[in-house]
């Protein structure tokens, strides 16, 4: 029953294992597994977690392109537990803090984390075990609790015959996401949530063994759920491309021949900008999707033009409603004039999920009227992590009985075209996307006022000047502010990715009519260069 209806996150590798245990299922810096041999991976780590972790409910992965990073998934729900993934790029004040509400049975750590794993269990109060699997000895550094197992302690293990299969309700994921009140979010989805979400794509690409996958978001974006999940459930290989790679990575997608081709549009935007989305030139494609951010019509274009043997599709949902719940396919011809403000439509909800534009009291928006997108549906997530305020705040709840439907507010304006598609417009709030990263400027700003002799802070999304990608600007106000200082402790704070590139001082900041900071009047400013950035 397990292996035919896909109702774990994990069926689908499973039961590959069986069909295709011959076939490469994973293909790291060169080196290749096959299903069998990520299976059996798989069930070894399994049981060391399930003893380190006595039967663990929630594991956390901290890995990096690298075997723990995809079979150590595998491995933690093999165990029949909930993977929360950690990220070495992240500082170690904001792993503690994930590792500490996610309530971590226990840590699966990769040699190239070693470098910031003691850091992060000095910082926690009560750190679980670890399970190093690829680590021989007891690393520089490494506080003397919490408990330890090594490569010998994993490979002595007896691996279990078989997967545990929890309840489909359960948690097969919790992703942290940005908050606007300083701290991240929890997004707990469940094996129901992930699997109708590929249970939906399976069917919609019919993707088969001999498709080649690669990835390119790292574990802490919900999008890295789709390419290894995919693959998987169709006995095809996951090349994941290494860091370096990544910078440039249509050289990779010719030479492995990559059939399905997944990332933020920003990706694809910057290859347009450089010039190198020359026509006809990633001929292996079948499949080229974008999703996460808006994507602008000319970058469709050109990347259509380079990948004509592919179907360009823009996919849209925030990880609240798992990865992805409308699409819109790419049409030369008729996508460009469809496209708004020069955005590619968001396209039709994924079958079985329902998509609508209410106002701010959640009634519904007149025909073509501008309004909130919110969601509906088996994708959908319950509620924040331990956070039942902020749930309360995200869901509208409509009609009665038997009609009832909780929608979730996605803060995404957007609109139903004539054709009955959805596009996007923009944001309710000041939540900004930069390179696909999700971030809530609140999170940074409250961040920045811990810092010393910061009075106000206004974090902006502005259009970078190296090649109009959007960057994030800080524009902050206080005495005696030493910038060096403030931009090093937002560092041991935040991610890189929330890091302001410029910062500018100001005594007092503009107020709009509402006599709130009247953050256009600071963003027109910060674009026109009146406000110089403070030199670094
Ligand atoms: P995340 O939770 O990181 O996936 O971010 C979700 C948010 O990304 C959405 O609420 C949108 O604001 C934005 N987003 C995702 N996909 C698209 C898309 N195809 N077009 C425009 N915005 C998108």
């Amino acid at each position: 029953m397990q292996d035919t209806e896909p109702s774990f996150l994990h069926t689908g590798f499973h039961s590959s294992a069986q069909r295709f245990p011959d076939r490469p299922a994973l293909t790291l810096d060169g080196r290749s597994w096959t299903y069998a041999e990520v299976d059996e991976v798989a069930r070894r780590w399994a049981a060391a977690l399930i003893e380190a972790g006595k039967r663990p409910a929630r594991v956390g992965i901290l890995g990096h392109r690298s075997l723990v990073t995809y079979a150590g998934f595998l491995a933690a729900l093999y165990a029949g537990a909930t993977v929360v993934p950690l990220n070495r790029k992240y500082p170690a004040a904001r792993n503690k803090d994930i590792a500490e509400r996610a309530g971590l049975d226990v840590i699966l750590a990769d040699d190239g984390s070693l470098a910031v794993l003691p850091a992060l269990l000095r910082a926690m109060t009560d750190a679980p075990p670890v399970v190093l699997p690829e680590t021989g000895e007891v690393p520089a550094g490494f506080p003397d609790a919490p408990a330890l197992v090594l490569r010998e302690g994993v490979e002595s293990r007896e691996p279990l015959t078989e997967p545990v299969f929890p309840a489909p309700g359960d948690v097969a994921y919790l992703l942290f996401t940005s908050g606007s009140t300083g701290r991240p979010k929890g997004v707990p989805i469940t094996h129901a949530n992930v699997t109708s979400f590929l249970r939906v794509n399976a069917d919609r690409y019919g993707f088969t063994e001999q498709d080649r996958f690669t990835h390119t978001a790292d574990q802490t974006f919900d999008l890295s759920i789709f390419d290894p999940f995919m693959a998987w459930a169709a006995g095809a290989c996951l090349m994941p491309m290494d860091t370096h790679q990544l910078l440039s990575p249509l050289g990779f997608l010719r030479e492995h021949a990559i059939t399905v081709w997944l990332s933020v549009p920003s990706v694809a935007a910057l290859q347009a900008r450089k010039g190198l989305l020359e026509p006809g030139s990633l001929p292996s494609l079948r499949w080229s999707l974008f999703c996460g951010e808006a994507l602008p019509a000319p970058v469709a274009e050109a990347w259509q033009r380079a990948a004509p043997g592919s179907v360009l599709e823009n996919l849209y949902g925030p990880t609240e409603a798992t990865v992805a719940c409308l699409v819109h396919r790419w049409d030369p011809q008729t996508s460009p004039e469809r496209s708004v403000n020069g955005i590619v439509p968001i396209g039709a909800p994924y079958p079985g999920m329902e998509a609508v534009v209410l106002a701010e009291d959640g009634t519904p928006v007149a025909a073509g009227g501008t309004g909130e997108l919110c969601l509906a549906g088996p994708q959908v997530f319950a509620g924040y992590w331990n956070a039942p305020e902020l749930t309360a705040r995200a869901f509208h709840t409509t009609g009665h009985g038997a009609d009832t439907r909780r929608w979730y507010r996605t803060g995404d304006l957007g609109r139903v075209a004539e054709d009955g598609e959805f596009v996007y417009i923009g944001r309710l709030d000041t939540q900004v996307k930069i390179l696909g990263h999700r971030i809530e400027t609140g999170e940074v700003e409250a961040h920045l006022l811990q810092q010393e002799g910061v009075a106000q802070a206004v974090v902006l999304a502005v259009p970078g000047e190296e090649d109009g990608a959007d960057v994030l600007a800080a524009v902050v106000s206080g005495d005696g502010i030493d910038m060096d200082v403030v931009d090093k402790g937002l560092s041991e704070s935040v991610p890189p990715y929330m890091i302001p590139l410029t910062y500018h001082l100001l005594d007092t900041f503009p107020l709009n009519a509402n006599g709130k900071v009247d953050r256009r009047a600071l963003r027109e400013q910060v674009v026109s260069g009146a406000l110089e950035p403070f030199p670094l």
